[in-house]
């Protein structure tokens, strides 16, 4: 049978592209929300990864009636109680760039030694049937730690400074295909493909 079309609630390109990768081999026709000029912006104004994931795949899909999948992803710091959290993205202001966002995390950290530096990446999914109700929610980590200097172009936002430890490796250096299995995201949509494909079916 033929899958329903499915709208990434994601305008960051970099992430969106790694969601498409990892649902590429189960042939799901996925398209952004990018590619549609009426959808509107949606405020993450959630307390948690789970709110802003259900409010951005409820509202894209009831805008644009179709299955959507709302995403919302961060990184939690265990030695500054879970900062930046829900708020990675603008850690340093509304409308901060990656490296801003870095040399504030790292600033924080100040000289703290690696074994107080332990770190994890939460990726939270949830998906809204065409008509905004969230059927599905999905959650999970990955652990790491924050390097002092930054290491490698892969990736985006902290994954220059995210080493995972037992690779010796930060996400920057390792190849996308290494991300695309380790990675909070990879183990988020691990879990997800099979609910949704039997909702699907
Ligand atoms: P969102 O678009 O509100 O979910 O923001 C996610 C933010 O969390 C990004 O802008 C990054 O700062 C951070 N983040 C989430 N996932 C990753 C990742 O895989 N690598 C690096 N940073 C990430």
């Amino acid at each position: 049978m033929s899958m329903p079309t499915v709208v990434l609630a994601s305008r960051n390109r970099k992430k969106s592209l790694e969601i498409r990768a990892l649902l590429d081999p189960y042939r799901i026709p996925v398209l952004s929300v990018a590619d549609f000029s009426s959808s509107s912006e949606v405020e993450e104004d959630g307390q948690t990864f789970a709110e802003n994931a259900a409010k951005k795949a409820s509202q894209v899909a009831h805008e644009l009636e179709h299955w959507t999948i709302g995403e919302d992803s961060g990184l939690r710091v265990d030695a500054l109680n879970g900062a930046p959290g829900v708020y990675s993205a603008r850690y340093s202001g509304p409308n901060a760039t990656d490296d801003e966002n870095n040399a504030k995390l790292i600033r924080e950290l100040g000289t703290r030694p690696a074994a107080e530096r332990g770190a994890e990446y939460v990726c939270h999914v949830a998906v809204a049937d065409p008509s905004g109700q969230v059927l599905l929610h999905v959650e999970a980590t990955c652990r790491g730690r924050i390097t002092v200097e930054p290491r490698g172009t892969n990736g985006f936002g902290y994954d220059p400074y995210f080493e995972i430890p037992e690779y010796h490796r930060t996400f920057g250096e390792l190849s996308p295909l290494v991300k695309r299995v380790l990675s909070h995201r990879a183990r988020a949509f691990r879990l997800l493909i099979p609910k949704l494909l039997r909702v699907f079916w």
